[in-house]
């Protein structure tokens, strides 16, 4: 039995920072992950194409150590998953964290045991392991999602999910290859593939705005600049609402003629990236006029660029615009330009099954070598309910969360002493820069554990009620939006019979001054016991 301080789940961004600053504080902590390597969601999304969709350094990496900086150098404005991850090796050498890191090792069945205060936990290994506190660091995307299609398991030909990808070379070369899903991780795939394939088939259910990434190499005076003006960028990060590198507009799309909103939004387009979304104006996700016209804008842009009129027909998007995750690309509508590229409208042509070597549509079957599941995640809680820790009275968490995802700030869980949450549902997560995010819940973390040594705590959970008035904090922020209006993985309706609730909170930096301040009211919310 090893006996430990904390144990923490996941060796990806969050994962690394909570055991670095864990280690710091003198606590014996030991990190574990099923991967074969540390990076998280950068270990396992290894998919050809797939990148950070968000500018590098300082922005997209540990912000509170610029010496990490000496020896590595971001080649490229949206790094490639490879460099993140040489990134994150890079850094976890350079912290000298792996000896505290057992990789390819699952955390199955944690218990929390009411009589010694602490977390029983056993692992793939063989091994059982008593820690105090669990911090769970598993990611927000981390369970993959096979669609329950009829017929899926007959495939025999290959078949790859983009959240699971091989370590091993995949060759597309002279292969007919299907992708189903054209989410981030599919638009990302998707040119790539078929610059390399003998046929592709897209088969896709929602059309998406996709926008240009605009990436390109990253100059070396932007990067000695990056460095230079280290400390004036992290703190333009801390003012910025979500943790970003952009200057946001504070004028209405409503308050501007069409021509004049025309040569915003073709600025924005062409300087590619997430700006469009937050530097043309105030408010493209609070008010839906103003929403149409940047929406009218990028069916414009597919119109113009995608040839077949009756492809384009299918990929003009008719939701809210940034109300499922904004998508940036490399080439993608491009890409239906070429020969060798069919696209397929599941919502007017829907699978029927599929064989073991074809997918069949209503209008007939299409011959596959391999298909490529770019289908998404059980996001933000379905790793918890695999891993369904027993919290008091032996409660389970897939059933404490069997109507309702409850928590508190998004950090814990009621009848769950002393097990935190980094990324976890009602926390902002994916809708914040998520290392920085990482960081501040990680700091947090550590505070609350050196209050509970400095008063001889031994645990602390979330008061009797505190999560509704939780759950209502985090449906007023999402509420004063446009996010409500739209079926989204933010809300559990991408996984079947997952149920519907919003749980991405999208405070920003208001949600990181809440927590402060929760701690500086001397944990208001919390209960606690004596050790
Ligand atoms: P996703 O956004 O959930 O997209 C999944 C795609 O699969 C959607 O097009 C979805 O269609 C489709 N789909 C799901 N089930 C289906 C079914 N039964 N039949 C047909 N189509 C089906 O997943 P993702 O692309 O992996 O992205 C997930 C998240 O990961 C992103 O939103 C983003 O936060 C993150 N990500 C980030 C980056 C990055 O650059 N940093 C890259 C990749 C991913 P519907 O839309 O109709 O449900």
């Amino acid at each position: 039995m090893k006996t430990l301080d904390v144990a923490i789940i996941g060796a990806g961004f969050a994962g690394m920072y909570a055991l670095h600053r864990m280690r710091g504080m003198g606590l014996s902590v030991r990190a574990f992950d099923g991967a074969g390597g540390v990076g998280g969601t950068w270990w396992w999304n290894r998919y050809p194409g797939a990148r950070v969709d968000f500018p590098s350094a300082p922005y997209y990496a540990y912000s509170f150590s610029k010496e990490l900086n000496d020896d590595f150098v971001w080649k490229e404005t949206q790094p490639t998953q490879a460099e993140v991850l040489s990134y994150l090796d890079h850094c976890a050498d350079k912290l000298d964290l792996r000896s505290d890191i057992e990789l390819e090792t699952w955390i199955y069945d944690p218990r929390f045991d009411e009589e010694t205060q602490r977390w029983e936990i056993e692992t793939s290994r063989g091994d059982h392991i008593s820690a105090q506190f669990l911090v769970c660091a598993m990611g927000s995307l981390f369970d993959a999602n096979t669609p329950p299609i009829p017929g899926i398991e007959d495939f025999s030909g290959e078949l790859y999910h983009t959240g699971r990808w091989p370590q091993d070379e995949v060759i597309f070369a002279g292969k007919r290859v299907g992708v189903i899903g054209t989410g981030s991780s599919g638009i990302q795939a998707i040119p790539v593939i078929a610059s390399e394939a003998g046929h592709l088939t897209v088969f896709q259910r929602t059309p998406q705005y996709s926008i240009p990434a605009g990436n390109r190499p990253l100059e070396a005076e932007e990067w000695q600049a990056a460095i230079d003006e280290w400390d004036e960028r992290r703190a333009a990060m801390d003012e910025s609402p979500f943790g970003l590198p952009y200057k946001f507009s504070e004028r209405s799309a409503l308050e501007d003629t069409p021509d004049q909103r025309q040569k915003v939004y073709e600025e924005q387009w062409q300087r590619g990236g997430l700006h469009m979304l937050f530097s043309a104006y105030n408010d493209l996700l609070l008010d839906k006029r103003a929403n149409d016209t940047i929406a009218e804008f990028i069916r414009g842009k597919i119109r113009e660029i995608v040839k077949d009129p009756e492809t384009v027909e299918k990929l003009l998007p008719d939701y809210l615009l940034g109300t499922k995750r904004q998508v940036i690309d490399n080439g993608y509508f491009e890409t239906y330009n070429r020969d060798n590229v069919a696209l397929v409208d599941l919502r007017k042509d829907p699978i029927h099954r599929i064989t073991a070597d074809s997918v069949i549509t209503e209008s007939g079957e299409h011959p596959l070598d391999m298909l490529v599941l770019a289908t998404g995640f059980d996001a933000l809680t379905g790793a918890y309910l695999k891993l369904n820790p027993t919290g008091r009275g032996g409660a389970r968490l897939a059933n404490t969360w069997r109507d309702r995802f409850s928590t508190y700030l998004g950090m814990v869980i009621p009848g769950f002493p002393n097990l935190f949450m980094i990324h976890g549902p009602q926390s902002p997560s994916v809708l914040f820069n998520m290392p920085l995010g990482a960081e501040r819940e990680g700091d947090w973390i550590c505070d609350c554990i050196r209050h509970m040594r400095e008063n001889d705590l031994g645990a602390i959970e979330p008061a009797e009620g505190v999560e509704e008035a939780w759950a209502e904090n985090v449906d007023q922020a999402a509420s004063a939006t446009l996010f409500h209006n739209t079926d989204s993985w933010y809300s559990g309706a991408n996984i079947e019979g997952k149920h519907r609730q919003f749980i991405v909170h999208l405070g920003g930096q208001q949600y990181f001054q809440h927590l402060r301040d929760v701690a500086d009211a001397g944990y208001e919310g919390f209960v606690t016991e004596k050790a």
